[in-house]
């Protein structure tokens, strides 16, 4: 049943500490706190790609790159979208849909919308118009509501090539 498409969901969260650079969706924004995290912590990039690997039946991100692995201490995200696509064409699948939302009360996430959008969609050779990026806010509560973590949720929608 290869034709049919395959769906899968990815969720990352990390905490938000001041004097972090800040990098969400291949995209550094000028903030006054980021992500802690072995890598760069781009909660956006961790989340597409779990969502894309979840739908292909492959092992997790934090399984393919251990944040034990000194060689994916402060590594760019961008890199680990570039071995999943790899990945996915081996398998004969490509990705043709992500929608992702970002939950956080800083950075702000609507100035930079746009370019997340477009900086993903370069990152899972998708068009534009097949990936959308939203964010929200807590409401002030919990973690991410506190202005503590950060957090992003993806689908992805992947088909047999
Ligand atoms: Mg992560």
């Amino acid at each position: 049943m290869n034709e049919l498409p395959r769906i899968g969901v990815g969720i990352d969260l990390h905490r938000l500490e001041p004097g972090r650079p800040c990098v969400v969706g291949g995209v550094a924004i000028d903030s006054p706190v980021g992500p802690v995290g072995h890598s760069d912590g781009d909660v956006v990039l961790h989340a597409a790609c779990d969502a894309v690997l979840g739908a292909a039946g492959l092992d997790d991100l934090g399984t393919l790159f251990s944040d034990r692995d000194p060689a994916n201490a402060g590594r760019a995200s961008s890199e680990f979208c570039t071995e999943v696509v790899r990945r996915l064409a081996g398998l004969g699948l490509r990705v043709v849909s992500l929608d992702v939302v970002i939950e956080t009360e800083r950075p702000k996430i609507a100035p930079h919308r746009a370019s997340i959008r477009s900086r993903v969609a370069e990152l899972f050779d998708l068009p534009t118009d097949r990936v959308n990026v939203r964010g929200k806010t807590g409401e002030g509560v919990d973690a991410v509501g506190e202005g503590r973590a950060i957090r992003a949720t993806a689908v992805a929608l992947l088909v047999s090539v």
